[in-house]
């Protein structure tokens, strides 16, 4: 639920936001002392809006999300990878590559009065190779005299130099409009659906729920690995796979089955895989552990899954492991837990040995449908003068505020404006949403509702 007051119901219809979904990864990569932190800072703090932490990032605050010309995106600095002990060109060649798997946009920082080094040719080699948009960063050039500087980096060939001074701010403005200039096209929502090809599933889960042994069930059992789809690198990062009849786009299977890379810098990288492959996915199947106490990063997950707004199957993996106690005790985790994603359909499988591989094909389309289900106007508000005749909101300091008429603003997931003659408590909006659910289905989706309160 959101919450926003506006002063008259007319004024309204404006107000509607687009869900603009989960934001582009910048990755800012370079030596250390080059300037990273520094122009991170400069990026971020240059917005008043919000510097967000990257949900499950602890150890460095390392992520944010950040705007520029209304565009949404997450800066990264890599920085905070670099381990220790090995070489420092290894190390930063290790960096470079993490930052090309999962960024859109890499800025690569040079310092503009050293110049180019070694180490920064070798990273431009790996950079190139990937395909990615590069913009090269001049930094430390914090006066017009310094521009000759920036302008010798032409040499490492990776396109036109961009001076700025992170310390000062002087070309910050005139660099952001050339990492905007490189994301990718907002993606229009109607890519989603049966329009935008196969319907693209994410497939995830923490390290060893059976991630890859469940995707090369799929993939393998079937015999009908249609084709591999080549992305903006040159690994193949989605597979196309024949499921019940249908072709399926199981998004980021590269990321699955090269995991080794996550092995270093595990939790930090993970969390920005499963956002870059729930930006493009529609639906989320979660894998957990069934024979495992739920973890923290499970939770973790599927809140991530909810608030990117995409469909969620949960998929209790290895079931072959369970016995009788451990089901009962599983079960009542659920329940405790898992509350907030009491919706999603439940697949109990084992990769293992095949068990009920035929369920997870109507989960997930149950859960696309909820996902695009819109409920026409009428109906809904039908919905809410019943809702609120038999069910009143209790009164408060002498006043009973109510449901006055609501609308649907959207679908994928459903997004629901209610206007109401005051603000509704959190008990009763709990109670809206429950009641939405079982009348309308919305099995396998979240709800984005609005409350918009009018005074
Ligand atoms: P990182 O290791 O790449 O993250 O680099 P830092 O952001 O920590 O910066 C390293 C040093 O360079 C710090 O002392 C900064 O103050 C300095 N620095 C960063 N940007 C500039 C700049 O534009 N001009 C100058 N003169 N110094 C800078
Ligand atoms: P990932 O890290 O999520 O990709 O997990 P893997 O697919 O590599 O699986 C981790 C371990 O769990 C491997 O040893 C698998 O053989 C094992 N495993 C995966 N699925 C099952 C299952 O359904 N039952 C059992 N008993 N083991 C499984």
């Amino acid at each position: 639920f959101e919450i926003e007051t506006v002063d008259a119901v007319e004024d309204v219809d404006q107000d509607v936001d687009q869900d603009a979904g989960l934001a582009p990864v910048v990755a800012v990569v370079g030596r250390p002392n080059v300037g990273k932190s520094t122009l991170v800072n400069r990026i971020i703090g240059r917005r008043e809006a919000v510097v967000e932490d990257v949900p499950g990032v602890t150890r460095d605050r390392v992520a944010y999300d950040a705007t520029w010309s209304g565009r949404r995106f997450t800066v990264v600095d890599t920085g905070g990878w670099l381990p220790d002990s090995s070489g420092l060109a290894a190390a930063i060649a290790e960096q470079a590559r993490l930052a090309v798997d999962l960024a859109d946009v890499v800025m690569f920082v040079v310092d503009a009065t050293v110049g180019a080094t070694d180490v920064d040719e070798a990273v431009v080699e790996i950079l190139r190779r990937s395909g990615k948009p590069v913009v090269l960063v001049a930094n430390k050039v914090d006066g017009v005299g310094a521009e000759s500087d920036a302008a010798l980096l032409w040499s490492l060939g990776i396109g036109e130099p961009h001076p700025v001074s992170a310390l000062h701010g002087r070309g910050s403005g005139d660099l952001l409009d050339a990492v905007l200039d490189a994301l990718p096209e907002e993606p229009p929502a109607e890519t989603f659906g049966e329009a935008g090809g196969p319907r693209r599933v994410a497939l995830l889960g923490r390290p060893n729920v059976g991630k890859s042994s469940l995707l090369n069930k799929l993939a393998g059992e079937t015999r009908a690995v249609v084709d591999s789809v080549a992305g903006t690198t040159r690994d193949p990062v989605d597979e196309l796979i024949e499921l019940g009849g249908k072709t399926w786009r199981f998004i980021d299977t590269a990321g699955i089955r090269r995991r080794h890379r996550e092995n270093q810098g595990a939790d930090f990288y993970a969390t920005l895989r499963t956002r870059s492959a729930l930006e493009r996915a529609e639906v989320a199947v979660v894998l957990v552990d069934a024979d495992q106490p739920l973890a923290e990063q499970d939770l973790r997950i599927i809140s991530m899954v909810i608030e990117s707004g995409r469909s969620l199957v949960i998929a209790y993996n290895k079931w072959d492991l369970l016995d009788e106690e451990r089901r009962h005790y599983l079960e009542r985790e659920i329940d405790r837990q898992l509350h907030n994603a009491r919706w999603a359909p439940r697949a109990n499988i084992s990769a293992k040995t095949g068990r009920h591989m035929e369920k997870l094909v109507p989960a997930i389309e149950t859960a696309l449908e909820g996902w695009g289900t819109r409920v026409p106007t009428s109906k809904l508000n039908q919905f809410f003068a019943d809702l609120v005749n038999s069910h009143p909101h209790p009164v408060r300091g002498g006043k009973q505020p109510r449901v006055l008429f609501a609308t649907q603003a959207g679908v994928r997931p459903p997004r629901f404006v209610l206007f109401t003659s005051g603000f509704l408590e959190e008990g009763y909006r709990r109670f809206i949403e429950r009641r939405l659910r079982e009348e309308f289905g919305f099995d396998g989706t979240p709800l984005d509702i609005t409350m918009k309160i009018r005074e």
